[in-house]
């Protein structure tokens, strides 16, 4: 057993930002001696995205046709059985994504593979597959290894893995297999969210909020600076169970996974579940009135100071 296949993900005809994170994490895998990297698109335009999914130290690209144009959890299943039983990879990286949690965890169960969900690290050794993923609602970073597996399926965190840029397959191989009659359900339609909403994985700045904010006013405030600003606003989880701000905004474990350039978190304490969903920004700021706060072991620039006296001077610098 050696080498990683993964699992891209196309929907509505766009290959899905997880696809490269896959493409990444599976590269410094196979760096660390894993084996070479093969990539697998399941559907009816696997041909289109394989177009991105080939950058340098990517092997090859597999695309698999399907009878139906939207994903279908049992075809993908079985293809993906058929993949892993053909190729033999010693680690199988797919999305922690709705459309995985269909598949795959019933693909583990028949074919007796190691398997971790919501995985945020991953690392081959000399015992092989290393992988992390939060434990107790998040509290502590378990280690997991997979010891008599000879193939592990991993669920990555959307988010927690570094993208590569996409690049044109060297060589695509079309597989055909037998999927026909395996649908058992009906795709009927999409239905977008509310149209109006933001979406804060799209930011390159983020301004989040935490419970150091009290009220409606100060949340319009701090939401004109953040415009002002050229910022998204977003914030910690009990911003949302208040009701002061809509969940699109949450950031965290229960929330959004973000990678800003920039997040500036002002008045938020930095509890493993919000720092699960932001700890991969490229620079967090944190404003916060005690120096013991765990946001500032994450931080590369922080002031303890009141959060509402920075805002001030960020309006006037701003304003
Ligand atoms: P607090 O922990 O109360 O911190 C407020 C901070 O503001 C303090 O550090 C305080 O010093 C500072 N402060 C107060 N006033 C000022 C001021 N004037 N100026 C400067 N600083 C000030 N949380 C999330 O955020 N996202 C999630 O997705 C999420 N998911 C969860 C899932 C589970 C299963 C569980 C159990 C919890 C989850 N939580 C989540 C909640 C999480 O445990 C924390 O309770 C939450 O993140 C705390 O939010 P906070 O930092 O805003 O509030």
């Amino acid at each position: 057993m050696s080498g990683v296949l993964v699992l891209a993900e196309a929907r509505r005809g766009e290959l899905r930002a997880i696809s490269l994170e896959l493409i990444g994490a599976a590269l410094a895998l196979s760096e660390q001696g894993a084996g070479p990297v093969s990539v697998a698109i399941i559907g009816d335009d696997g041909e289109v995205h394989a177009q991105l999914l080939g950058p340098a130290g990517v092997q090859d690209v597999l695309v698999v046709p399907a009878p139906q144009p939207h994903f279908e959890a049992h075809v993908t299943q079985a293809a993906v059985e058929a993949l892993i039983e053909r190729r033999r990879p010693a680690v199988v990286l797919a999305g922690h994504t709705i459309d995985s949690l269909g598949f795959a965890p019933a693909v583990a169960a028949r074919l007796r593979l190691g398997f971790a969900s919501n995985v945020t690290g991953a690392d081959w050794g000399e015992d092989g597959l290393l992988a992390r993923r939060g434990a107790y609602g998040e509290k502590l970073i378990a280690e997991l290894d997979f010891p008599d597996k000879e193939t592990v399926l991993l669920l990555l965190r959307p988010g927690a893995f570094a993208p590569v840029e996409g690049a044109p397959a060297a060589s695509a191989e079309r597989v055909e297999l037998d999927l026909e009659g395996r649908a058992r359900t009906e795709h009927r339609e999409m239905r977008d969210p509310p149209a109006g909403d933001v979406d804060i994985t799209k930011s390159d700045f983020l301004l989040s909020i935490g419970r150091g904010v009290e009220d409606e006013e100060q949340i319009a405030e701090l939401e004109q600076l953040a415009e002002r600003m050229g910022a998204t606003l977003s914030a910690s989880r009990p911003l949302v169970d208040a009701g002061l701000i809509s969940a699109e905004r949450q950031v965290g474990q229960s929330g959004r996974t973000v990678t800003p350039k920039v997040y500036l978190a002002l008045g938020i304490s930095g509890a493993v579940q919000h720092l699960a969903g932001m700890s991969k920004a490229q620079t967090i700021i944190a404003v916060n009135s005690d120096p013991e706060a765990p946001i500032f072991s994450v931080a590369q620039y922080g002031a303890v100071a009141d959060l509402f006296e920075v805002a001030a001077e960020l309006e006037r610098q701003f304003g």
